[in-house]
């Protein structure tokens, strides 16, 4: 009995833990997809483009409509800052745990 536990355990737990991440790594990369998109937008409104992302930048998107809500924080660590510029074309939100990737 103890030992079928332990067994069922350790085919649960290893396969627990990638879904988990892999779908905090998902929210993640499609809040900050939503935050890339929303910059694009008031950027072909606005003359003045914005060129990096912050708390103050957040405020224009949210207070401008472009965003409709603050963007969500899947995991502890979460947090959205830009990197790169228009100008070279490499823009990009990136997140200090899941970086730029997709996943
Ligand atoms: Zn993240």
């Amino acid at each position: 009995m103890f030992i079928g536990l332990l067994v069922l355990l350790a085919i649960i737990i290893p396969n627990t833990r990638p879904v988990h991440e892999d779908s905090t790594a998902s929210f993640c990369y499609s809040s900050r997809r939503r935050v890339e998109a929303a910059i694009e937008m008031y950027n072909m409104d606005q003359s003045v483009m914005m060129e990096r992302y912050g708390p103050a930048e957040e405020i224009l998107l949210l207070s401008g409509k472009y965003l409709t809500e603050r963007p969500g924080f899947p995991s502890i660590g979460c947090i959205y800052t830009s990197s790169g510029s228009f100008e070279t074309g490499d823009f990009k939100i990136v997140c200090p745990v899941h970086g730029t990737a997709i996943r």
